[in-house]
């Protein structure tokens, strides 16, 4: 069983993405906790967030996931930046915990020329402080394309930020299918080689989502666009060798891809029935 969603609008609160979800038979979403490229945030609702809860266990949802902001940079060179992730990432896990058992991704931030160590350092001095053992939610480290000053470009830097953190079971990490491909691991080539590089670098028992998105840009460009599936340089076939991966089986797929609901819709279909061939010729 495939299980896929797409990334949705949260403007109209928890429940009506649950139900915009099954509207086109995903078993899965993501959504951002606030404004992407800001940080208020609305008071939360605890009785809509217990109705998704309450939809999501009784409909047969796999996990969710929840988005950070991209103006959250746990590793940004002054002070008030990393103040600014700190506060985010306390209340978004705050509230997480009424929704719970599910993911919350973030990217790792962007060094601002301090260096790929320092910001290594400094994302996980943050997650030490913030990740709690009793949190029901596991925060995972979205692969990036390595674009700018960008951490985790490469999974080395993503395994230096998981072995610093001491709770790190809370620690997972989210592949990122254009953005491992723009970092130059060749996902269309060589899939099992990038999988098993990741085992071994990483270890795919921290793989705990992908985001299913094609690339605007050719191989290793380190650009960071995503394209919709099967229109890009990744292309159908690679990406229904992706859903169809055994290393990959059971995971949420999100779908980050340039679509409204109808070409969400489209895709969820699509990829489903390329799963379902692909297992049915064994
Ligand atoms: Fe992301
Ligand atoms: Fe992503
Ligand atoms: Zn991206």
């Amino acid at each position: 069983m495939l299980h896929i969603g797409c990334h949705l609008s949260s403007s109209k609160g928890f429940l009506h993405m649950g139900k915009a979800a099954q509207s086109i038979q995903a078993d899965t979403f993501q959504f951002f906790t606030r404004n992407p490229r800001g940080g208020a945030i609305k008071d939360l609702d605890e009785a809509d967030a217990a109705a998704l809860a309450r939809l999501l266990k009784d409909s047969g949802f796999t996990r969710i996931v929840a988005h950070a902001p991209y103006t959250l940079n746990a590793c940004g060179a002054e002070g008030r930046v990393r103040e600014f992730a700190r506060e985010v990432m306390r209340e978004d896990l705050r509230r997480m915990e009424y929704l719970p058992g599910n993911l919350y991704n973030i990217h790792p931030g962007s060094h601002v020329g301090q260096g790929i160590s320092r910001g290594v350092e400094l994302i996980a001095e943050l997650l030490n402080e913030l990740l709690d053992s009793a949190h029901a939610t596991t925060v995972l480290l979205e692969t990036m394309a390595g674009k700018g000053s960008e951490v985790g470009g490469r999974f080395e830097e993503l395994r230096d930020i998981l072995g610093m953190v001491c709770q790190s079971e809370k620690l997972g990490v989210c592949l990122d299918t254009c953005h491992v491909y723009d970092a130059g691991y060749d996902i269309v080539q060589d899939l099992d080689g990038v999988l098993s590089e990741f085992d071994t670098v990483i270890g795919l028992g921290r793989l705990k989502a992908v985001h299913l998105n094609d690339s605007k840009n050719p191989f290793g460009s380190r650009k960071d666009r995503h394209e919709v599936i099967g229109k890009g340089s990744i292309g159908l076939e690679a990406m229904t060798r992706i859903v169809v991966h055994p290393a990959l089986r059971g995971l949420p797929f999100i779908l980050e891809t340039p679509n409204e609901l109808p070409g969400y819709a489209a895709e969820i279909i699509l990829l489903r029935g390329l799963a379902d061939s692909t297992a049915a010729r064994g």
